[in-house]
């Protein structure tokens, strides 16, 4: 049998060939890294949970038609996603001060924000993902002035959707990176929600205790990383019926 061809690994996950043209598969590794990947650690079970957030997120998201690359899940580690090439950016959406924003402006970490905020970083690990302006962006061409209003629409309509989700199991949305990607179909091209939402990508806090539901937990070795994830796939009922708070999940591969 051949070997299938990998196109792409990042930390925490990999990108195959896909079956069709314009697909690809992507494989969620249990690798966690924090601080440009000074940290590091396998987190048992960590890929088979965001394999299913990400599934569960993204097809909400389909639904209400906020475009991404999610086809189908494939297995317990796999998703069939649409092939798009990225756009070279990190957009975030904060509702609350926490993280890089707190440190770098000095606000208290869980004062509501008065508006989500959309920022943006250049992705580079080589810089650290630096914080970049609609300036950078515009000037060095990383995306045009049309991309950028169908960014910040994307953008406020996933949070918007994920804040509301996330409220009706008890879970503040604090914030969240996205990323984008062109399709082209025909003369036109336009822009997708691509990567991943997971509890990787978003900062999670339970509503009544405040207790962490995300990385931070692995970034400020707050407890149990695998617990934290378990706990939000758990509230939206994707974890195997059986499952309870204590049980990891089953694992291939
Ligand atoms: O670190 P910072 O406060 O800027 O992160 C904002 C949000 O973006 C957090 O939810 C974090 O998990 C996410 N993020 C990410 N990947 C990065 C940087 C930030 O998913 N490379």
């Amino acid at each position: 049998m051949a070997r299938r061809k990998k196109i792409y690994e990042g930390k925490a996950k990999i990108l195959y060939e896909g079956p069709e043209p314009g697909t690809l598969v992507q494989y969620f590794k249990d690798d966690a890294t924090a601080f440009n990947a000074e940290k590091r650690d396998v987190i048992e079970g960590k890929g088979v949970l965001n394999n299913r957030l990400s599934e569960y997120f993204m097809t909400g998201l389909n639904t209400i038609g906020v475009p991404n690359h999610f086809i189908k899940r494939l297995n317990m580690r796999e998703q069939l996603v649409r092939a798009c090439e990225i756009v070279p950016l990190e957009i975030i959406v904060r509702n609350v001060a926490a993280g890089s924003l707190s440190k770098r402006l000095g606000i208290a970490e869980g004062t509501a924000l008065p508006r989500p905020i959309v920022e943006y970083c250049l992705k580079d690990d080589k810089l650290g993902d630096p914080l970049v302006s609609e300036e950078h962006i515009a000037a060095f061409g990383w995306a045009s002035q049309h991309d950028m209003d169908d960014i910040v629409a994307l953008a406020l309509r996933v949070n918007d959707y994920m804040s509301g989700l996330m409220y009706g199991v008890g879970i503040r949305l604090v914030d969240f990176k996205i990323e984008v990607g062109r399709v082209y179909e025909g003369d036109f091209q336009r822009l997708i929600v691509a990567d991943e939402i997971s509890p990787d990508s978003c900062r999670l806090w339970d509503l009544e205790s405040g207790q962490k539901l995300d990385k931070d937990v692995f970034r400020q070795d707050l407890g149990s990383l695998s617990d934290a994830y378990t706990e939000v796939a758990r509230r939206f009922g994707v974890m195997p019926k059986q499952a309870t708070h204590m049980q990891k999940p089953t694992l291939i591969n």
